[in-house]
């Protein structure tokens, strides 16, 4: 799948692939309930895909405890692989973040993260698909 191909896609199209919570958050721009989702409290080390078109998001290495509820993470995992939009609904003024491949929704920048970067991104665990390393040093004999 190219990305051109991806951002053709109509709703009708994402809706055959994603599940309704999926398609809520990912096409509809909704959020998660706080301390709802599968991955604010997952530790196992891995990738985060975009549950809507597989590219690799983020890496449980960026990931940290924001303690909000949803999860959270420093940096995506290469420069590109997200993009942040102004978004000024709800009266507020918050960056959006979005999937570069396919435009999905994931959830919102934040400036209030960690070092190295002071950044936190914000995403809904439905926007993800946790795929865990396999191998890890610690578990070899
Ligand atoms: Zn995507």
């Amino acid at each position: 799948m190219n990305k051109t191909t991806l951002r053709a896609r109509t709703d009708e199209d994402w809706a055959r692939e994603l599940t309704s919570e999926q398609f809520r958050v990912l096409r509809g721009k909704g959020t998660e309930p706080a301390f709802s989702g599968a991955y604010w409290d997952e530790h196992a080390p891995g990738t985060y895909r975009c549950a809507g078109c597989g590219a690799a998001l983020f890496r449980s290495d960026a990931k940290f405890d924001s303690r909000s509820g949803w999860p959270s993470f420093f940096a995506p995992a290469e420069p590109g692989v997200v993009e942040e939009e102004t978004d000024r609904s709800l009266f507020m003024r918050r960056t959006e973040v979005h999937c570069t491949a396919c435009g999905g929704h994931l959830g919102h920048l934040f400036d209030d993260g960690p070092r190295p970067t002071g950044m936190r991104y914000c995403i809904n665990s439905a926007a993800l698909v946790h795929e865990p390393t396999d191998g890890e040093p610690s578990d070899l004999p």
